[in-house]
């Protein structure tokens, strides 16, 4: 859905409310825009609603009310397979825990990513060790997990996320099993990844990087209580939206 000067967000909320099966109001009334290209951090206390929203927006739930827009399109109007469809393509997730399976090499793991993106096996594995290379693992392409570290594996998990070059990059406590170095490498990797052209979503518990990321949301009890972009949302394509309303001027 485009915005008030035309510029398509990649994640669009209007005014979306979550309730759980049991009554649980996990996400209450929240209005937001991520333009491409941001680099989000969703904080707050346990129980806030993170992963609830972080769910929304990579459509693997539906809202109780409100629209969800995920590149434009509102995830509601959509069948099932298209969901399917718009989550291959468009959406990465990273979660706090990466369950590798057991003798399946890194480079496979990574290629299974694009295994419902209709990729032959050849290009998969290529597509792959780019992604690979992206995170600095080409030298651990032929390993098995059991001989991965902690950090080593989330980034494993990060390449698996961005090989087929999502929208919109969805990281869930990326860092939260992580010691403090890992976890800042793994930080370090999704800032570069935005740095080239990724949209970054990150929940995380660390306030330290928190405040280094350039966009903070900030939930409590549901509700979103802080949004440092501001209520007319998204802090880059505000600059993208004001480029296009200069180029309508002149013109
Ligand atoms: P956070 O990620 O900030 O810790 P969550 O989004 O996981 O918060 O949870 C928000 C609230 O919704 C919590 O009260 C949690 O117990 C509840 N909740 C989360 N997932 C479910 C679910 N699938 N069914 C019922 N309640 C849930
Ligand atoms: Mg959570």
């Amino acid at each position: 859905m485009t915005g008030t000067a035309g510029v398509t967000a990649v994640v669009e909320f209007d005014s979306v409310s979550k309730t759980y099966p049991g009554g649980v109001a996990a996400v209450r009334d929240v209005s937001l825009r991520i333009g491409r290209g941001e680099l989000v951090a969703i904080v707050g206390p346990s129980g806030s609603g993170k992963s609830s929203m972080l769910n929304l927006m990579g459509s693997l739930d539906h809202p109780s009310t409100g629209r969800v827009l995920v590149d434009g399109h509102d995830v509601a109007s959509l069948s099932d397979r298209e969901v399917s469809a718009l989550r291959a393509t468009r959406i990465g997730f990273v979660f706090q825990q990466f369950h590798l399976s057991v003798g399946v090499c890194v480079l496979d793991t990574v290629a299974d990513g694009l295994l419902y993106a209709g990729v032959p096996i050849r290009r998969r594995r290529a597509r792959a060790a780019a992604a690979l290379a992206r995170v600095g693992l080409s030298h651990r392409v032929h390993h098995l997990p059991h001989q991965l570290s902690g950090g080593e594996r989330q980034r494993v998990a990060v390449a698996r996320a961005v090989v087929g070059g999502p929208s919109v990059l969805l990281a869930d406590e990326p860092t939260g099993n992580l010691d403090s170095v890992s976890g800042t490498t793994v930080l370090t990797l999704l800032r570069e990844l935005n740095a080239a052209g990724t949209t970054v979503v990150v929940i995380t518990h660390d306030r330290d990087i928190a405040a280094g990321l350039p966009r903070r949301i900030e939930m409590r009890d549901g509700r979103l209580v802080t949004d440092t972009a501001g209520p007319a949302g998204p802090a880059q394509s505000t600059v993208a939206q004001r480029t296009v309303a200069q180029s309508t001027v002149t013109r």
